[in-house]
C-alpha cells in the first residue's frame, strides 16, 4: 500500500464507508510510515469526536471540512501531490 492509496482509505473513512482499523494493510502501512501517522491521528480524532455528538453520519459541512484538512495535512506532511483527479480545491 502507498501513502496515496492510504489518502484514498482516509476519505473512504471520512464517508463512513471503511474503519480502518479493521485494514491489516492500512496498519502495516502506519507502522512504517511516521507522516500517516501523524495525519490519521488528528484526522481519527476529529472523525470520532463529530461522531460522538451525531451518531454516525457527518453534518456535510463538517464532512467538507474534513476532506479539505484531510488533504491539507496530507501535503504538509507528505510534501506535495496527493490529489488525483477532479478536486478544484
Ligand atoms: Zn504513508
Amino acid at each position: 500500500m502507498t501513502c496515496q492509496e492510504m489518502l484514498r482509505l482516509l476519505n473512504e473513512y471520512i464517508d463512513g464507508e471503511i474503519d480502518p482499523s479493521l485494514c491489516a494493510e492500512f496498519e502495516h502501512h502506519l507502522a512504517g510510515c511516521d507522516p500517516c501517522q501523524v495525519v490519521i491521528d488528528t484526522l481519527r480524532r476529529t472523525v470520532t469526536l463529530y461522531r460522538e455528538g451525531a451518531r454516525y453520519e457527518l453534518p456535510a459541512a463538517v464532512h467538507d471540512r474534513l476532506h479539505a484538512e484531510l488533504r491539507r495535512r496530507w501535503r504538509a506532511r507528505h510534501g506535495g501531490s496527493a490529489t488525483s483527479g477532479t478536486d478544484a480545491g
